[in-house]
């Protein structure tokens, strides 16, 4: 097998320099994000926005037992 430059990019090369870390997860959105500038990032960001209003909107109405249609 002849190995090219494509070849060392899609075997995995150096997984040792992988570590676990702490990060920021948007439950809502289900994304990561590496540091607190990236979450606060998501944060601002109209994909969020949306989402939050979403859920505000349903759990408004759940609380109050008002159906959506
Ligand atoms: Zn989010």
């Amino acid at each position: 097998m002849r190995l090219t430059h494509e070849t060392y990019i899609s075997v995995l090369s150096g997984v040792e320099f992988i570590v676990t870390t702490q990060a920021f997860y948007c439950k809502l959105c289900k994304e990561f994000a590496g540091d607190a500038s990236c979450a606060e990032h998501h944060l601002q960001s109209e994909h969020h926005y949306k989402k939050y209003i979403v859920s505000a909107v349903i759990k408004f109405a759940s609380q109050f037992n008002i159906g959506l249609y």
